[in-house]
């Protein structure tokens, strides 16, 4: 997802409460800005942020982080933002590449990727989030049993990250072709996208990731 530049974007984001502005000085001390010792669960190109905020809403005793590249589209994740009641969610204008940067090994319980971009052409699969570069990036945050939980309805990239996953020394625990009809929707929270794919008529393919036996 990339919208038009809307001016203004970076100077809304520069001073928005909801944004961490140097979440390299919080790396290793993430529990000192949430107030608390919850786990902290991420969603890697979060959009507009639907998804991450519902969960946020259900779960105020899980901290949540939103990481979008985009000041566009995070612009339209802080609008909404703003009219809710919340004290468990913070955003990143960063790109996911860099996440090592800002949290400690272990510092994370959970990523969520959500739609990520299909990235098709061979020559820019190392762009992909499911990627062996990305999955290395993950491996430095993401605690001992933490999970990461992967929806798209491109069976392209679902195809490629299940063949790339474990080979990348990662173990796949659970997947479907077809979320939405399986036991695996059970409290599933939609994303935009998904909404939108699955109202065409897209099935949605899921899967759970966690570190393999020599991880
Ligand atoms: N997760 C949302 C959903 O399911 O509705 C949005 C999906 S959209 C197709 C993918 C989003 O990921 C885009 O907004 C894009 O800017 C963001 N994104 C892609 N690569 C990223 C990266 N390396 N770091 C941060 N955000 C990224």
């Amino acid at each position: 997802m990339r919208l038009r530049h809307i001016p203004g974007a970076e100077e809304t984001i520069a001073s928005s409460p909801y944004v961490i502005q140097e979440p390299a000085l919080h790396k290793g001390s993430w529990n000192q800005v949430f107030g608390n010792t919850n786990p902290i669960e991420i969603e890697v190109g979060m959009g507009k942020g639907r998804f991450i905020m519902e969960l946020a809403q259900k779960n105020p005793h899980i901290n949540y982080i939103g990481i979008e590249r985009y000041s566009s589209v995070l612009l339209r994740g802080l609008q909404k933002r703003a009219g809710l009641e919340l004290d468990n969610i913070y955003f990143l204008c960063i790109d996911a590449k860099a996440m090592a940067d800002y949290f400690a090994p272990g510092e994370v319980n959970r990523i969520y990727l959500n739609f990520s971009d299909p990235w098709p052409k061979d020559r820019h699969a190392r762009r992909r989030l499911t990627s062996p570069d990305f999955m290395a990036v993950y491996d430095q945050i993401l605690a001992r049993d933490g999970v990461i939980e992967f929806k798209t309805d491109n069976r392209g990239l679902f195809d490629y990250s299940l063949e790339a996953i474990p080979q990348a020394g990662w173990q796949i625990k659970a997947h479907t072709f077809d979320l939405h009809h399986s036991p695996m929707n059970e409290g599933n929270v939609m994303t935009e996208y998904e909404e939108k794919f699955s109202s065409m008529g897209n099935p949605i393919c899921k899967m759970v990731i966690s570190r393999g036996c020599h991880r």
